[in-house]
């Protein structure tokens, strides 16, 4: 059996881009090692912009269908006061709300559907290796019930998330921010944060938010600079301290009365790691494998589903797969470079500490909430809003 391409991994980004491939007539195998997906604490918030990408490849009634939940308002909290209720809806040209889902439920929802679009699904394979050189095909390395077994196929697709080893395997180059921001994060039921809105609370020096699941269920993380010395909010003996410190942004107490975790508690370091122009040989990379954004800005899903699109797109327009690499990974650099730009001026907007930098959000955050144009738009719009330098100045306030 000879397969036009192989994904490794089939996660969000390995399942959508087999359907996708499949769907246009080609041989598509998934390896993905997980035999059932688990709570790894991983993104559950899709914001606008990954909704938009999500309509135009189909998704969003079939995540619906799967348990999606979608709060059409995004509110933000400064010391537990709100300062700002956004209709996602009416606010951005597309549309569209967040839509809020288990990861686990998503990753099954999505593989299923893969395989019911003819997509060959390996569950319980772990990949070894993947082998590529120029002026031949790669191949790739797995083990699966006890036996090994190599392949090859036209392309192979590194879709095996943010610690990727098909980057280390195939020689990419790995850049990566410093560090500043840590993120934590647990699933909580029984808890009554209110399920119309994703809610994003300051503290002082912090950050909580919430992602409502429905039934009374949500994702909650929190995120503060770890930079200056990390929590290790881990493990389930952390989970009091990781309430208390949610709670200590000011969100209302009603919200953990009765809560409990259900799920791991882990944390994550935040900074960026990417690969430039992230194709090569015949082996690509998507989702976080070529890059994954600081989580603490909730930008994963969406980019993952822009790179299922850019990737299936430029795949099925021509039969020179390798020109087809070549043209995805210019425009991954392109929107991705954007998204970082963006994400970078923010960050140094919110969490940089001093009188000068509270000086600054003083007078940024009143003017961006009340008259957005021209700002960067990380939730609604991602790296297709504002991001020239006009853009920075107004972010960095500097007009
Ligand atoms: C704490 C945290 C919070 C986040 N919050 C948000 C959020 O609110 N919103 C948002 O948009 N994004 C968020 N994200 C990011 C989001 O989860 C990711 O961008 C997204 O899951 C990437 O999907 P993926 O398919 O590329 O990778 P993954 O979901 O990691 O999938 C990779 C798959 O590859 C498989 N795999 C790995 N190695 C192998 C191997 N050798 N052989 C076979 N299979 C293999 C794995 O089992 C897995 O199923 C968050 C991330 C973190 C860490």
């Amino acid at each position: 059996m000879s397969f036009d391409v192989i994904t490794v991994g089939g996660g969000l980004a390995g399942s959508t881009l087999a359907t996708e491939l499949a769907r246009a007539g080609y041989k598509v195998l998934v390896l993905e090692r997980e035999t059932h997906f688990k709570d790894r604490v991983r993104g559950e918030n899709m914001l606008p912009w990954g909704v938009a990408a999500a309509r135009r490849l189909g998704l969003v009634d079939y995540l619906l269908a799967s348990g999606a939940h979608q709060p059409p308002y995004w509110i933000t909290y400064i010391g537990g006061n709100p300062v700002a209720s956004r209709d996602l809806q009416a606010t951005t040209p597309h549309g569209e709300v967040s839509l809020n889902i288990y990861h686990p439920s998503l990753q099954e929802a999505l593989l299923r559907r893969a395989s019911v679009q003819g997509v060959e699904v390996k569950r319980g394979a772990k990949v070894l290796s993947v082998d590529a050189g120029p002026d031949r095909l790669p191949n790739i390395t797995f083990e699966n019930e006890g036996n090994r077994q190599t392949l090859s196929a036209r392309v192979i697709v590194g879709a095996d998330g943010r610690a990727s080893q098909v980057r280390g395997w195939c020689g990419f180059e790995i850049q990566r921010n410093p560090d500043l921001l840590t993120i934590a994060g647990t699933l909580l039921a029984g808890t009554d944060v209110p399920d119309g809105a994703v809610h994003l609370a300051f503290g002082v020096g912090c950050a909580t938010l919430w992602a409502p699941l429905g039934g009374r269920r949500a994702r909650a993380y929190y995120v503060y600079p770890g930079v200056a010395g990390r929590r290790g909010l881990s493990g389930k003996d952390k989970t009091q301290e990781f309430m208390r410190l949610c709670q200590s942004t000011g969100v209302p107490e009603s919200w953990f009365a009765g809560a409990e975790s259900i799920g791991p508690l882990a944390e994550f370091d935040g900074a960026d790691r990417w690969v430039e122009s992230p194709a090569r040989n015949g082996v690509v990379l998507i989702g976080d494998a070529a890059a994954s954004s600081d989580p603490s800005w909730g930008c994963g899903l969406a980019l993952t589903l822009l790179d299922v699109e850019h990737l299936a797109k430029a795949l099925c327009a021509s039969d020179d797969w390798n020109a087809a690499l070549g043209r995805y990974a210019a425009e991954h650099d392109e929107y991705y470079s954007a998204l970082h730009r963006i994400l970078g001026w923010m960050t140094e907007l919110t969490w940089t500490a001093g009188p000068e930098a509270d000086e600054r959000r003083g007078r940024v955050f009143p003017r961006m909430l009340s008259d957005p144009r021209g700002f960067p738009d990380s939730v609604g719009l991602g790296p297709f809003g504002p991001n020239d330098d006009e853009a920075r100045r107004l972010v960095m306030g500097l007009d």
